[in-house]
């Protein structure tokens, strides 16, 4: 990872960062993203968290994006960094 060089570096795997990709990739899909975060877990809902562990919403639901969405957004992302 030291080596690498990206255009926009972001750092954090939340509600911020899937609104930077995005909005990046709406103007920009040229050039190089990468994300990173401390924590190991692909993004999650955390207002459903409570939801989640009282078992009113599964695991797919607490996730708002797909597993592959930092591939189709062509973004390098390397979590719990
Ligand atoms: C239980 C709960 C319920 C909530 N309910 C609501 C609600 O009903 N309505 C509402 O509007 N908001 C609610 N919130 C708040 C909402 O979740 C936050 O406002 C929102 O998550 C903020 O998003 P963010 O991307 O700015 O930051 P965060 O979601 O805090 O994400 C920070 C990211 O940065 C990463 N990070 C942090 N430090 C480092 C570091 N040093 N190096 C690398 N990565 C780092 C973390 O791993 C994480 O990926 C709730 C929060 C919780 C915990």
């Amino acid at each position: 990872m030291a080596s690498d060089h990206f255009d926009y570096l972001i750092i954090g795997n939340s509600t911020a960062a899937i609104g930077a990709v995005e909005g990046i990739r709406s103007i920009d899909t040229a050039r190089s993203v990468a994300v990173v975060a401390l924590e190991t877990e692909h993004t999650y809902s955390k207002p459903l968290i409570t939801y989640y562990l009282a078992g009113k919403v599964d695991e797919h639901n607490i996730r708002y994006r797909p597993r592959d969405f930092y591939d189709k957004m062509n973004v390098t992302c390397r979590l719990g960094i």
